[in-house]
């Protein structure tokens, strides 16, 4: 997730500002040649392949991209030939400005223009204009061999936001969801400032639970099992459910909120930002707003 607009970054660099220095990243190995690495933003992925390595979401700042290569160099002495990005939320995107030039930017089509979008409006939450995405994906799924690593990428419908791309490693049974998994709430967190949909985010979700995986590494949080995935899939479903009920009973937001027993919605950085829409009014609005859901 990221803050967008400078109004909601003015908040965020007041949080910043009085943070204490950032805790170091954290490296986890998953598989001999594929590691996780946490803080800094949204989780990293790390393939090393037979010449270069492949890293999946580049963190929030500068400094955290300039981190999360120093821990890979620490790894081992291959370059940083290939990015591929989840979505295009600022905590995964940023980092890439202290990424070498001229690498493979891989990210889907509508991450692109997301991101080209929030580049026209500038500010500090813009993504870093020397890195935009080279190589962007328009099909639903795309089997890649990128350093002789097999690698899927997946989009079934629009979820976190309209550019999900998922990241499947067939061969060590592991994915990188992005933000369509984040675990630091108990909902699934939809943007629908970028498109995002609820009933796209079951529609995705059944798929990465249906793949033949292990490992479920999120946007944030800790590695998952598939039967974490399969009850944040139920647990949705039975919600987005109940919400459709309720709005068909002609309930107000207010009410729905106290019947399902909304979660609190996620917070700007440090806390002090505003908050995101929940998944109940996230569902409210498109079930009241929006043509033929
Ligand atoms: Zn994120």
């Amino acid at each position: 997730m990221f803050l967008r607009t400078s109004f909601f970054l003015g908040f965020a660099a007041a949080a910043l500002a009085q943070a204490p220095a950032p805790a170091p990243l954290m490296v986890h190995q998953l598989k001999p040649n594929v590691y996780w690495i946490e803080g800094g933003g949204g989780n990293s992925g790390v393939i090393i392949g037979d010449k270069g390595v492949i890293v999946v979401d580049a963190k929030t700042t500068p400094a955290a991209g300039k981190e999360l290569l120093d821990d890979i160099a620490k790894i081992t002495p291959k370059p940083v030939n290939t990015v591929i990005l989840t979505h295009s939320d600022g905590d995964h995107v940023n980092g890439l400005a202290s990424f070498p030039a001229g690498i493979t930017i891989i990210a889907h089509e509508n991450n692109t223009k997301e991101q080209e979008k929030a580049l026209a409006v500038g500010g500090r939450g813009a993504p870093p204009a020397g890195h935009p995405p080279t190589q962007p994906i328009a099909k639903n799924k795309e089997n890649l061999k990128i350093d002789a690593e097999k690698i899927q990428l997946l989009h079934w419908a629009s979820a976190h936001t309209s550019g999900d791309l998922v990241v499947y490693l067939p061969s060590e049974k592991i994915v990188f969801t992005g933000d369509i998994i984040a675990t630091q709430l108990p909902d699934p967190l939809i943007h629908l400032e970028k498109d995002g949909s609820s009933e796209g985010w079951i529609t995705t979700t059944k798929g990465i639970a249906a793949l033949n995986a292990e490992q479920f590494i999120p946007g944030h949080g800790n590695v998952q099992a598939k039967a974490d995935i399969e009850k944040r899939l139920t647990d949705a479903e039975a919600k987005r459910a109940k919400i459709k009920d309720l709005v068909a009973q002609g309930k107000s937001l207010d009410d729905i909120k106290k019947e399902v027993g909304d979660q609190p919605a996620a917070q700007g950085r440090g806390g002090r930002g505003p908050n995101f829409p929940t998944f109940t009014e996230v569902v409210y609005r498109e079930l009241t707003q929006k043509k033929g859901v």
